[in-house]
Parts: structure tokens; sequence; C-alpha cells
């Protein structure tokens, strides 16, 4: 087969290939096969070109086609391509954790690397288990996390999403883990305009939710700073702060879930730094590496680090890959990327103008609601805007996934439509974008939106 015969490609796919959560079989499109990058832009095999609106999936923070990541990853691999982090370091991932606890909040001093999001998840609950047990505390062991939100696939990070229909087809996955509401304000009409108020209540039910269970059994809550699954929830002012209160209160670990919104996606390094407040840990992946390599990591306080300290305690946990030196080196490459470029200060310059074009869109009768921060926005879909009635499962099935997922990429923009709450179009592109892709977004959009609503 050659990789120059787009059709040749997509059957070989079809024949071979197992996609991530993709529907296979009689029926189904021969997925799109794409093989170049290079900016805000990525071409499939037939050589049409799609403007990124994910950054590949939220990671391609700087762009395709950095020839800089690249030779960094040739680089390491003629010096050394492989050496584990088990009992030994190399130069690579100890240059890469003393840069990233540089501007981490609070006292994160320590950094565990993984090779993905999922396992940085899995590791902070492991972590904070053993961390219980060694301050003569095994019972606290459970977690709470929100509605909806999305932590990963494996057995552990799957039982902390609040995503029912995820998890459904795997039960019984790890038990112990609690669920609570998330920050949803747009579907929390007993609150009026009153954001503190809802946020306030939408952090007490954390609180409810640890006296409930007894606060002797609960180890940790998983947040992130900005909700993906649902459609971009930002915290409501005073949250974070209520929730570390809520915390300490009940010594509970809080762990931010950043894989999406560290290294960027909210103009800062760190999420917990936009919305000022001190996780005891944060996991992380995606965007350190841009995407080029696959590495994920924990940020570990002081404070859990401790008992681990007395030269005999040791965390049993670890895997061949992470902390990869490629990816390590590729990630500081990219932190060097985002310091010459500021990369963040034109995400916090621009995010105005970001939102203001996708807030356009708000003219169409199907655009119920616009919401995010820094370069991550999500667009609910309703069928009236007044009463904000949502789809029927039928009209998800017929608009959102028969029309709207496959318009939106036919004319050109590769995003996400999601119905895994309500149905929301999601755009999170790569942190070099300006004005000119964000029209282009909107404009894309604007075409798909209104036949969508005539589909209706
Ligand atoms: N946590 C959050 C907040 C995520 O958004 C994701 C993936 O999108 C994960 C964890 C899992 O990351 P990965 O797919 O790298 O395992």
């Amino acid at each position: 087969m050659s990789r120059n015969d787009a059709a040749a490609l997509a059957k070989s796919a079809e024949d071979h290939l197992w996609m991530h959560f993709t529907r296979h079989g009689d029926g189904v499109a021969a997925p799109p096969v794409i093989v170049r990058g290079d900016g805000a832009y990525v071409w499939d095999a037939n050589g049409k070109r799609y403007l990124d609106g994910l950054a590949g999936l939220f990671a391609v923070q700087v762009g395709h086609g950095r020839q800089e990541l690249a030779e960094a990853a040739a680089k390491q691999s003629r010096e050394l391509a492989y050496f584990p982090l088990w009992g030994t370091a190399h130069p690579a991932a100890i240059e890469l954790a003393e840069r990233m606890v540089v501007g981490a909040p609070g006292d994160l001093n320590r950094v565990f690397f993984t090779v993905s999001g999922g396992e940085s998840v899995e590791t902070a609950w492991k972590l904070a288990k053993q961390y219980f047990k060694l301050r003569g505390k095994p019972t606290k062991h459970k977690v709470v996390s929100r509605s909806l939100a999305y932590h990963g696939t494996s057995a552990g990070a799957l039982s902390i999403t609040g995503l029912p229909g995820a998890k459904q087809d795997f039960e019984p996955l790890v038990p112990s883990a609690l669920k609570v509401p998330n920050t949803n304000f747009y579907r929390a009409p007993e609150h009026g305009d009153d954001h503190a108020a809802f946020g306030r209540w939408a952090a007490d039910q954390i609180a409810q939710a640890i006296e409930f269970e007894g606060p002797d059994t609960v180890a940790a809550v998983f947040l992130e700073p900005v909700q993906n699954t649902g459609g971009c929830f930002p915290p409501p002012p005073g949250y974070f702060e209520r929730v570390r209160e809520i915390c300490d209160r009940y010594d509970v670990l809080l762990v931010s879930d950043e894989v999406i919104c560290a290294f960027g996606r909210l103009g800062f390094d760190y999420g917990a730094n936009r919305y000022g407040y001190r996780p005891d840990m944060i996991t992380t992946a995606k965007g350190m590496t841009s995407g080029y390599a696959p590495l994920g990591a924990v940020l570990i306080s002081d404070r859990i680090m401790e008992p681990f300290r007395d030269g005999k305690a040791t965390f049993l946990h670890g895997s061949t890959y992470g902390g990869h030196p490629v990816s390590c080196a590729v990630a500081l490459a990219n932190l060097d990327i985002f310091e010459r470029e500021d990369v963040y200060g034109h995400v916090l310059l621009n995010e105005d103008a970001f939102r203001s074009t996708v807030e356009r869109l708000l003219d169409l009768p199907i655009v119920g609601d616009v919401r995010g921060a820094g370069f991550f926005y999500g667009i609910e879909l309703v069928k009236d805007k007044a009463t904000k009635e949502t789809f029927t499962p039928e009209e998800s099935e017929r608009v959102l996934r028969g029309y709207l997922s496959s318009a939106l990429f036919e004319n050109g923009l590769y995003c996400r439509a999601d119905d895994r709450g309500e149905p929301v179009v999601q755009l999170s592109p790569p942190l070099i974008c300006d004005q000119a892709h964000f029209d282009e977004m909107e404009a894309i959009l604007r075409v798909a939106l209104t036949t969508a609503w005539d589909k209706l």
C-alpha cells in the first residue's frame, strides 16, 4: 500500500485499524486520513486542508510542523534514546521536573512522570491512598469528582470519570468514586444571575458528599479548572476558594486535573494559577509536549512527599515509558518555544477577541450559550433559546452526529460536536491562532449551524 494512495489508506484503516471511541462497520464512512500538519492547519491524504480547531485533541499548543521539536526528539534519540526512571534518572527528566515546578502554585515541588493524562490521574489516586496510609489514616481512600467530567479510560481513571455512558460496558469498575454536580451555570436556573451563590452551592455539594460518605473515608477531590466535557464549564467566582476550605476542613487532597487546562490553554502555565487556588496535586499531559511525543506528569506538594522521605517508604508505581527521555527533551524544547514566543501572553492578549468572534454566533437560533476561557470554548446548541430546550436523542443522532460533525469537517474545520451532556461544539485551537483563524472558524460554524437548524 502506498502512503500516497488516499483510497488505499482509508480501505486499510477500515480493514485493520481499531480507532478510539469510534463506530466501525456497515454504514460507517471510511475515516479521514490526516497526513500532514503546518501551523494551525492539517491536510488529508487527498490534499484537502482543514483548520485544526481542536489542536489535535487539546494538545498541539504551538501548532503543527515545528522542526525544532522534531530535532529535539532526534537529538535525544541519538544521545540516549531510552532509559527508565526506575531507580535511575536522566538529564532530560531532571531538567524538565525542575522547570515545571518553577511557576507551579503553592509547594508543588515534586514531579512524577507518566505517559498520558489518564495515567497521571491513576497515579494521583494511588498516591493519595498511600499518603493517607502512611499518615495513619488507612480508611481514607474514596474520591470525589464531577458529573460528566472526563478523567481517562483506565479502570481507576474511568471510575473517576463522571460519564455513565462511557462506563457501563466496563462495570464493575474501581469502587469508592463519588460524583457531585459540575459548574454548569447555564443549566442552573434556580440561581438566577448570581454566579457567586451558584459557586457556593456547587462547592458545598462536595462538602455534603464528604459528610455523607464519612470524612474518614475520603482521600481526594478531582476537579478540572475549566471542565471540558459538557462544553467548557468555568468555575464560578469563589468556587475554588471554597473547595480549598472544604478540603482543608476534612483533610482531603485537592487534585487539579489539568490534562487540558495547563500549558497555555487558559493563558497560564497552570490553570490553578489563572483562578488563584492551591491544589495538592496537578495532573497533566497533552500540551506539555504540544503532542509531539507522549508524556504526562503529576506535580506533588511537599506535604504529600513528606511521609515518603523516611528512606524506607516506597511508592510502588511506575511504567516503562513514564518520563521517556525523548518525550522529556521534546517537552523542554516546547517550553523554550512558549517562552521565546510568549505563547501564554498571546492567549491572554487574544482570548477576548476569540470569545467575541465565537459569540457572534449567538445571533443564530440554535446557539444557546457560549462559554469557556483562554483558547477553550464550548457552544451549546438548543432547540429553543427562551426555554433552553435541548435535542431529543433522535435529534442528536440525526443532526449532531448525522449532519453537523461531518458538515464542519467537510467545510474545512476539525472540531468536536459532542452530546455526552447537552449538545455542544467545542473549540480548542492551537495557541498560535489569531483573528484570521477565529474568523474562519466562525464562518464555517455559521454555515453548518444554520443548516443544522433547518434540519431540526
Ligand atoms: N483528564 C482530563 C481532564 C482529560 O481531558 C483527559 C483526556 O482528554 C484525560 C484526563 C485522559 O488523558 P489521556 O487521554 O492522555 O489518557
